[in-house]
């Protein structure tokens, strides 16, 4: 399904494009959108545990900072792109102008495989990544949190980094921490949790029960997992999940038809998300193959792994069934998919929105830190509720209102939101 030539970044400019049309933008704030503000690319030399120096490639964009400081992940992915960074960066300013934080987009990658690194090797690489940027990422100007296989104990080496260079305790530097050490509760489950609130919400809307519903999930890591755990302690039922499979390089879905339970499935996952293709099936697993996920016959898919994995091709094989497309992952569905999913007329909650709640409980997170003050657990998910209710009701009554495509809806309510930040502060 992975289409090598597929640009990331042409998708989000043609999206904003859209949106910018729909707005009827003036054309230099066009141009200010369309393109990230400030960009480095870099190299980060590593002495390996093999003594050898390995040479690594880092990026952070900053898409837009008009309403507050950058904000946004760190991949370790041995596919990354600048394009891809940029694309991701774009998406973080629409994301956190959607549930309406102050904070602007940013994102960051390294190119590498964490799978092939010793952990000295990642910290090392963490260390790197952050002494080429100490001087232009910080608390008040960008800052930095866990993506695709980066966790807490990353964003923590990070942190140290950073302290030591600076000479002083900066916990707003960055988040995803662990929680001992300055993370927020809360944030492990914000992303998945959030992407099932929307999903909570849009069944409201559309008169489903939820513990009528079944859910086929693509991808078992920090998002999905989440969700999934949400969705069943809701009442729905999960059937179907993929996994990355990293020795064969392919992906594969696994499915039990009567529904499975995640905790179940996690004593068979490592800590990069991938199920174990042997001890699954004597969990009672049927293994299907990596594109079998989009094709079941469920009421809610949730593509929760990467970009790009819903196609104009793939797009066809969704079940007459399906209703809702929550998407967990950023960027899962290429343009001439959506074209195919709006005339079946599925509805979709688009990724910026869905998992927003990554961002809100980690912005809840920098609150936290700066005032040197931690909430419960139960505050910092009510707070998330809030926020991802909110955002999506705002979503949904302006696409009915001006009947709109839910991703047209969200994109008019965030464009014109950092549209009029960079109006106000003098810059277009
Ligand atoms: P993760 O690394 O924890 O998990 C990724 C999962 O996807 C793993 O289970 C992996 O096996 C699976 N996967 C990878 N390629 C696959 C493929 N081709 N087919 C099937 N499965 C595949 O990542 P995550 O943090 O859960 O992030 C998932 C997506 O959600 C990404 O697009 C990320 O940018 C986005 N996202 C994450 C957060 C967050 O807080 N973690 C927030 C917002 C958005």
């Amino acid at each position: 399904m992975d289409d090598k030539t597929y640009n990331p970044f042409i998708t989000a400019q043609k999206q904003f494009d859209h949106a910018a049309e729909l707005l009827e933008l003036d054309q230099g704030t066009r141009d200010f959108l369309r393109y990230p503000m400030r960009e480095y690319q870099f190299s980060i030399p590593v002495r390996m545990d093999d003594g050898t120096v390995k040479v690594f490639r880092g990026f952070r964009v900053l898409h837009n900072d008009a309403r507050g400081p950058g904000k946004g992940g760190i991949r370790f992915h041995p596919q990354e792109t600048a394009d891809t960074v940029r694309a991701l960066s774009m998406w973080m300013t629409w994301k956190c102008a959607v549930v309406d934080i102050p904070l602007g987009g940013a994102k960051g990658g390294i190119i590498c495989d964490p799978h092939n690194l010793s952990l000295l090797e990642q910290e090392h690489l963490c260390r790197g990544w952050v002494r080429q940027l100490a001087k232009t990422i910080g608390p008040l100007s960008d800052i930095p949190a866990p993506d695709v296989m980066t966790n807490s104990q990353h964003m923590l080496w990070m942190l140290d980094e950073y302290e030591t260079i600076r000479g002083a305790k900066y916990p707003g530097f960055i988040t995803g921490k662990p929680v001992e050490m300055g993370g927020s509760l809360g944030r492990k489950e914000a992303t998945g949790y959030g992407v099932m609130i929307t999903v909570r919400e849009a069944m409201k809307e559309l008169g489903i029960n939820i513990q009528d519903t079944t859910a086929s999930f693509q991808g078992f890591g920090n998002v999905s997992q989440h969700a999934i755990e949400l969705y069943q302690q809701m009442g729905g039922t999960p059937t179907c999940v993929s996994s990355w499979n990293q020795e064969e390089q392919t992906a594969y879905s696994f499915r039990k038809k009567d529904g499975f339970n995640p905790k179940e499935l996690l004593s068979v996952t490592d800590h990069f998300g991938e199920i174990d293709k042997k001890k699954v099936q004597d969990l009672g697993f049927e293994v299907l193959p990596g594109d079998a996920w989009l094709e079941q016959e469920v009421d809610l898919l949730v593509p929760a792994a990467l970009e790009n994995q819903i196609t104009g091709d793939s797009a066809n094989k969704i079940s007459k069934k399906t209703k809702i497309i929550a998407e967990g992952a950023n960027g899962p569905t290429t343009l001439d998919a959506d074209k195919i999913i709006k005339e079946k007329e599925i509805l979709v909650i688009p990724d910026f929105l869905a998992n927003a709640g990554g961002v809100t409980c980690s912005y809840f997170e920098q609150v936290q830190s700066n005032a040197n003050y931690y909430w419960a657990k139960e505050e910092a998910l009510g707070k998330l509720d809030l926020k991802m209710t909110n955002a999506f009701v705002d979503v949904s009554k302006f696409a009915k209102t001006n009947k709109l495509f839910m991703r047209d809806a969200a994109y008019m309510i965030s464009v014109d939101r950092v549209a009029k930040a960079c109006k106000a502060r003098g810059w277009v």
